[in-house]
């Protein structure tokens, strides 16, 4: 999901301007109203096109937003990858748009977390701490977030050299030194990419082996641009302003080396929003598994429960390629109401 260097903005509730589709309020009662026809859980771009898809095909719609609504890219500055903005857009005002042209088709909302659900027979029930809502059918579009090693620089440096996105934000570090962090077919196909943009890729890993499949790693040992420091972790991120180096320390001998770099990839794994649905729906490794059905190839492995984005999605987690689910989800959910009028 595209992070971009420059400014983390701080997270915020979107409220549209003018137009308050807020659904219910706190202390409204919302039981014994009709089911919705679909709930879509999650607000970023798989989410809100989801919605935009099922409202403008007349489908009653509630889109549970969460408590910060919008999604990775409202932690995002520049996009410079999204189509149709040449000279870029800021991640918040994207979704800010995107939320406007939600409302404008009629979908309602509920800024608010999911709580727990039930999905053992339709109507489906979701929980938020106004109550439950009910749907006949429902798209997850709740996300995943990367991980991070948890460093207080590496916090405070995010998005000026520290990126979870060498897609997103690769550019910005051409001709520079970077290091990336993992030993996944993340961090194998993110340095790869890295390479062609970048000086120098090191990539630090905490063991000797890695763990990413062979064809990926031979390509990587076989890239003269990238090097390996094996039995590693970087302990701090360095720099005032913006990156300008890590500190890493080797695991087996305790000593510790500077290494200046422009750049500082994390490619160790994301962690799906997923929790609440756990023991409702089939996951692996916390991602939910789609089950093709009729045609549905957003089907989980409930019948009349979709997904779209990157809660399915761990291997292009693009805001492009979350929407494209979005549409695809919200067209099969359209779908598979009409067979169970
Ligand atoms: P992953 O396979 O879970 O690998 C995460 C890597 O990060 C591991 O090498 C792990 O080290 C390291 N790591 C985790 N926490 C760390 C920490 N706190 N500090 C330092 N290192 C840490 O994640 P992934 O690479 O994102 O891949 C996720 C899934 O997507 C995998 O199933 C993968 O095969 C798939 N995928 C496929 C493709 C493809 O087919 N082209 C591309 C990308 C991803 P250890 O090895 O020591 O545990």
């Amino acid at each position: 999901m595209p992070h971009a260097e420059g400014k983390v903005a701080a997270p915020f509730r979107l409220r549209v301007a003018g137009q308050d589709n807020s659904y219910g309020g706190p202390g409204l009662s919302i039981r014994g109203m009709p089911p919705y026809d679909v709930i879509v859980l999650g607000s970023g771009p798989a989410g809100l096109t989801a919605a935009i898809y099922a409202t403008r095909a007349n489908l009653k719609t509630l889109v549970i937003a969460g408590a910060v609504a919008g999604g990775q890219l409202m932690i995002t500055t520049d996009v410079e990858n999204y189509p149709g903005f040449p000279k870029g857009v800021q991640g918040p005002e994207l979704m800010e748009l995107w939320r406007q042209q939600t409302a404008r088709f009629g979908a309602e909302f509920v800024d608010d977390n999911v709580t727990k659900v039930d999905f053992s027979k339709p109507p489906f029930k979701v929980w938020t701490s106004d109550g439950v809502h009910e749907g006949r059918s429902i798209i997850i579009a709740t996300g995943a977030n990367a991980k991070y090693l948890g460093l207080p620089n590496e916090e405070r440096l995010k998005g000026r050299g520290v990126s979870a996105c060498a897609v997103c934000d690769g550019f910005f570090f051409k001709g520079l030194d970077v290091v990336v962090v993992g030993g996944g077919d993340t961090a194998m196909e993110d340095s790869l990419f890295l390479s062609k943009l970048c000086k120098t890729v090191t990539v630090v890993h905490r063991r000797h082996a890695f763990r990413a499949s062979k064809i990926m790693q031979d390509r990587l040992f076989r890239t003269p641009t990238i090097k390996v420091i094996w039995d590693s972790e970087v302990i701090d991120v360095l720099g005032d302003q913006r990156v300008e180096g890590v500190r890493i320390k080797n695991v087996k001998t305790a000593q510790t080396t500077d290494l200046k770099v422009r750049g500082l990839f994390l490619a160790i794994g994301h962690d799906p929003a997923t929790d609440v649905l756990r023991d409702q729906l089939r996951l692996e490794k916390g991602y939910i598994v789609l089950r093709p059905h009729d045609g549905f190839s957003t089907a989980t492995s409930v019948h009349g429960v979709f997904a779209a984005g990157d809660v399915h999605d761990f291997r292009y987690r693009q805001a492009v390629t979350a929407a494209g689910f979005g549409c695809m989800a919200a067209l099969d959910a359209e779908k598979w109401l009409q067979g169970h009028e």
